[in-house]
């Protein structure tokens, strides 16, 4: 069975065939929040200090400098900061 759909900006026309299985868009936005919270803390990123030798942390996972190389902002338990290529 299709339904028909008016795009409400263009006009067009789109025929649309039987119920799909898909998630609201609320469900898909709380989904969406819930991981970029999670990556909201900092991650252990397999690299060792330049100082202290101990893996470094992203300190925020989710954010990437948009610098040619692109980067992300690192420390260390020893207090080192700095950046690493993506
Ligand atoms: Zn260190």
């Amino acid at each position: 069975m299709c339904k028909e759909v008016v795009n409400k900006l263009t006009g067009e026309i789109h025929f649309i065939s039987s119920p799909k299985l898909l998630r609201s868009l609320e469900e898909h936005n709380a989904i969406c929040s819930n991981s970029y919270v999670a990556s909201q803390v900092p991650q252990r990123n397999g690299i060792a200090c330049p100082e202290c030798g101990e893996e470094l942390y992203d300190t925020n996972p989710n954010m990437t400098l948009t610098s040619m190389v692109p980067k992300k902002v690192t420390h260390c338990v020893c207090g080192y900061t700095g950046y690493r290529n993506c």
